[in-house]
């Protein structure tokens, strides 16, 4: 039987949310359904619209309101602990060929989750789906469960020249 692997991208460069992305289109083109959960987002970005395109491809985002500017609250960590939960019964449905868990590596670095949680969660997932973990920060017990790490390495970002996000390229 086919086996899934665990998949991390991680670091501070462009890039992740993005190969995360390109390997859902393969995924789909390939005639699997792919599940897509985003953690601490709720802006809206392009991909949300992907679902009218892709009719193997759901996308659900589990933020409340971005809270890098203050403390989170508790609405914060229902909303990620609720995406964790979905993510579970994804996972183990066995009805999807790919999950991602975008920036669930941020939703860990804020404390919004405990990586021995998310790490239950893969372990019980069926094990023929694959799963791909974003985000910066990927804390050890993530990266040590991990079969395929990446790390996306800034050398230069136009952020720094204050460029902010722009639809279709970063949202
Ligand atoms: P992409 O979605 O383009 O593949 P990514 O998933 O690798 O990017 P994230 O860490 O999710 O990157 O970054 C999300 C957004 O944060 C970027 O779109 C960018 O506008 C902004 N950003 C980039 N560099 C920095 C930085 N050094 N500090 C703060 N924000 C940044
Ligand atoms: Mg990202």
């Amino acid at each position: 039987m086919e086996r899934g692997y665990i998949q991390v991208y991680t670091g501070n460069g462009k890039g992740k949310t993005t190969a995360a992305l390109g390997m859902s289109l393969r995924c789909v083109c390939a005639g699997k359904k792919v599940f897509f959960g985003e953690f601490i987002k709720d802006r809206e970005s392009s991909e949300l619209k992907a679902g009218a395109f892709l009719p193997n491809f759901e996308i659900v985002q589990f933020g409340c309101g971005c809270f890098i500017d203050r403390d989170p609250e508790e609405e914060d960590f229902r909303a990620a602990r609720e995406g964790l939960a979905r993510c579970d019964r994804v996972l183990r449905s066995g009805e999807y060929g790919l999950v991602v868990l975008d920036e669930i590596n941020v939703a860990l670095f804020y404390g919004l989750l405990e990586a021995g949680d998310v790490i239950e969660v893969l372990g019980r997932r069926d094990c023929r789906v694959e799963v791909v973990l974003t985000g910066r920060y990927a804390p050890q017990e993530v990266i040590d469960a991990a079969d395929l790490v990446t790390e996306m390495r800034e050398v230069k970002h136009y952020y720094h020249e204050g460029v902010e996000a722009r639809p279709g390229i970063e949202r």
